[in-house]
């Protein structure tokens, strides 16, 4: 059987990936943080192992933030042209690559009914983000460490 392959990129085109295989999962992030970087209500990101993306572009750029909480960095990537969120590592989870959900080409393979999805962070909520009762929830992370 041959893995899926999920093509995505950057708004502009000069950032593209390739994600191969099925993700461990898919957290929706209402913290405080994902929702500055991403100027949206909650960060939906597609949890990776690091060898299963391929993304190569001298347009790829990365910031590194230290969280105030855990003291511990995230690399977010970005598109220096057009600026597009392309996901995140995290010290806390070596080995893990985040893509966005909403920056993949087709994005209709995401769904609750084939994938591990949970709403994370949710103390910090919007209250005009409604929730899918078909996905987990958590105050706080659903493994905190
Ligand atoms: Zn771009
Ligand atoms: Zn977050």
């Amino acid at each position: 059987m041959t893995e899926p392959v999920h093509t995505g990129g950057c708004v502009c085109g000069a950032v593209r990936f390739a994600a191969t295989g099925t993700p461990a999962r898919v957290t929706i992030c209402h913290c405080l943080w994902c929702q500055r970087r991403t100027g949206t209500a909650f960060g939906t990101e597609v949890v990776f192992d690091d060898a299963q993306v391929a993304m190569a572009s001298p347009e790829l750029a990365h910031y590194r933030h230290v969280s105030d909480e855990s003291g511990r960095w995230l690399e977010v990537a970005f598109c220096r042209r057009c600026g597009t969120n392309l996901g995140f590592t995290l010290e806390a989870r070596p080995g893990i690559r985040t893509l966005p959900a909403g920056a993949f080409d087709d994005s209709s393979w995401i769904r609750s009914d084939a994938l591990k999805i949970r709403h994370v962070y949710l103390r910090s909520r919007r209250d005009w983000s409604e929730l899918s009762p078909a996905v987990e929830q958590y105050e706080q992370h659903f493994n905190p460490q």
